[in-house]
């Protein structure tokens, strides 16, 4: 049942052990000691793309994880040409031919955790819970996607029509599947995306973010290493003005699958429409503007405690992240308060190190935009509290700010930065009405006793994700199925039941004898 019996979520790592926390130190080690790769992967073989660049970690500039090369255009022309070839095969054998590979793809993901939450913190400045929960999403999609397969791509459904006509619809995939994914969730939303194009009987032609390729180029040599013939995954790291825009312009492909940002989408959306060929489905996941709603019934040590993780968990470098925390007149201060004494036992430092709270945010551009951001907070705005920001690295402490109104906020901050705003609660109307006027709708957040309160901030604000009483990020496979609406995305949404409708083509088949 793709609702819930019968199917588990991948446990993961427990980090409390120590066994467990040595294992990761040996692993982190490991990958500090020798540089790892990355480059075009086609057919299974790794070819020589542009020259190799360096991947320098975000926790120490001096720290370079590994080289990757950037994929040329004859190579993306060739990627296409294998897929087209090896596709109609891999759909015609079936949702349950499929999904064998597919958890197989799961359990080698499992069995390599260590090695993947350490590149993780190395590559991408990962915490190491962050990286446990990051590969168990990863395992997750495939095993949940692989149930998916079986029971949509299995038997055409039959059809109720005339008596002598049978009459049926099956689910086919539809080609090759261009996928582009965001650093923020390197192997998660990677992995996820290229699980759902296969699982539905596509190839895959798959873009990692320039900041991550190396994670990316060991998920498609596990899946290769799982059983997928490797003609039906290629590896095509790069830039996105460069490798994406080639992919997406491509005569070849059948559709589009990305997560990053709504700036993003919007170019591709643009690119897609100036090509020839088939109309193509584009699945697009991107920002959002998330608001955090309170009551004064609310439990403020509770909302303390969710607060700090939604809004500085993954040093906010999470799409459902927490942005603009709305408290009411009566009850701010109070919460403030508390919020800047929790915010001073978080530990902001080196994410391979088990006690981390925060680890540094991506790059130096992120830092310089998260920089900016600060100074016209400090001169427009008001800081409530700020943390120390630890040297070397692109690391960003938390900081707390308070804000006018929602619609100071030009775009979605993509960083550690909490914006409070007060309000006075005959105001919710217009408040809300304010935040979802800005047309994002990826999550949303509210903390009360009170279910109308809910109720109606719930109505308020359309989110494709709405919280009440817990934190709003962390979404689960099969439990939260994760996605926006408006500037937030197209959906369907991640991890949950109708996921791989949108690549898939749906065909009616009727029958006289
Ligand atoms: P991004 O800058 O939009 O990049 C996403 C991907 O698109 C990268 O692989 C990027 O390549 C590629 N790209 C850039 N320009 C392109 C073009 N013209 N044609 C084709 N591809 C192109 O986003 P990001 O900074 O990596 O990720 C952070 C963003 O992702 C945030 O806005 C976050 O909210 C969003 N996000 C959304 C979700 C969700 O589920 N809704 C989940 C995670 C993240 P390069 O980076 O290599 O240039």
């Amino acid at each position: 049942d793709v609702y819930g019996e019968g199917r588990r979520n991948s446990a993961g790592l427990d980090l409390s052990m120590k066994a467990d926390r040595d294992r990761l130190a040996a692993a982190v080690a490991k990958v500090d000691a020798a540089p790892l790769q990355s480059g075009p992967l086609i057919g299974g073989k790794l070819e020589a793309g542009g020259p190799p660049l360096p991947v320098v970690s975000p926790v120490d500039a001096g720290r370079v994880v590994g080289a990757a090369s950037e994929a040329q255009l004859p190579q993306i022309d060739k990627a296409f040409k294998l897929a087209r070839a090896a596709q109609p095969a891999w759909d015609q054998a079936g949702g349950v031919a499929r999904a064998k590979v597919l958890r197989a793809m799961g359990d080698a993901l499992e069995a390599d955790i260590d090695r993947l939450i350490a590149i993780l913190a190395r590559e991408a400045g990962k915490t190491l819970s962050d990286g446990v929960a990051e590969v168990r999403e990863a395992v997750d999609f495939c095993r949940y996607y692989a149930l998916l397969a079986e029971k949509q791509f299995g038997e055409p459904e039959v059809l109720k029509g005339p008596v002598g006509e049978t009459n049926t619809l099956a689910l086919a995939g539809r080609g090759v599947f261009v996928c582009i994914s965001p650093w923020n969730f390197p192997l998660a939303i990677f992995t996820g995306q290229i699980a759902a194009a296969l699982a539905a009987g596509n190839a895959v032609l798959a873009k990692p973010a320039e900041q991550t390729p190396i994670i990316a180029y060991e998920a498609v040599k596990l899946y290769h290493a799982a059983g997928l013939d490797p003609r039906l995954l290629a590896l095509l790291p790069g830039r996105g003005e460069t490798v994406g825009a080639a992919l997406t312009a491509h005569e070849g492909l059948d559709g589009v699958a990305f997560t990053g940002g709504t700036d993003t989408a919007w170019r591709i959306n643009q690119t897609l429409a100036q090509r020839q060929g088939p109309i193509v489905p584009f699945i697009a996941e991107t920002g959002g503007l998330n608001g955090m709603f309170v009551d004064t019934t609310a439990q403020r040590e509770q909302v303390i405690d969710d607060v700090i993780v939604s809004a500085f968990g993954s040093a906010g470098q999470r799409c459902s992240a927490l942005r603009l925390l709305f408290l009411p007149t009566d009850t701010a201060d109070h919460i403030i308060d508390g919020l800047k004494g929790a915010m001073d036992a978080l530990v902001v430092a080196d994410p391979a190190d088990a006690v981390t709270d925060v680890g540094p945010v991506i790059d130096a551009d992120a830092k310089d935009a998260l920089e900016k951001h600060l100074v016209r907070l400090t001169r427009e705005a008001k800081v409530l509290h700020a943390l120390e920001t630890p040297a070397g690295g692109t690391f960003f402490a938390p900081v707390l700010a308070e804000i006018p109104a929602a619609d100071f906020l030009e775009r979605e901050v993509f960083g550690p930065i909490l914006h409070v705003v007060r309000y006075k609660p005959e105001d919710l109307e217009q408040v809300a009405g304010a935040l979802a006027a800005r047309r994002y709708g990826l999550t949303l957040g509210v903390h009360s006793r009170i279910q109308a309160f809910a109720d109606e901030v719930v109505r308020l604000v359309p989110a494709g994700n709405a919280y009440v009483n817990r934190s709003m990020t962390g979404a689960v496979v099969g439990v939260q199925p994760f996605g926006g609406e408006g500037l937030s995305g197209t959906g369907p949404k991640a991890g949950g039941p109708h996921a791989l409708l949108r690549f898939a083509v749906e065909r009616a088949l009727s029958v006289n004898i």
